[in-house]
């Protein structure tokens, strides 16, 4: 089996596992239905619409409106 020659250093090991647990950022898109930021592929949090029908019943925003 294979055998590492050189130890790594302290910097180079906690640059290996600095690539472990990142905290990628969600994919944001636009609802085509009202234009709030969603995540794709799933029903839009805002309005219920997902493939461009209703599919969630959701109450009429009062935050949104001023
Ligand atoms: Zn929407």
């Amino acid at each position: 089996m294979a055998v590492p020659k050189r130890r790594k250093s302290r910097s180079k090991r906690n640059m290996r596992r600095m690539q472990h647990d990142k905290v990628a950022a969600p994919t944001i898109v636009p609802c085509p239905n009202c234009g709030e930021p969603v995540v794709p592929h799933r029903v839009c949090g805002s309005c219920g619409h997902y493939k461009g029908r209703a599919v969630k019943v959701t109450k009429p925003d009062t935050t949104a409106t001023e």
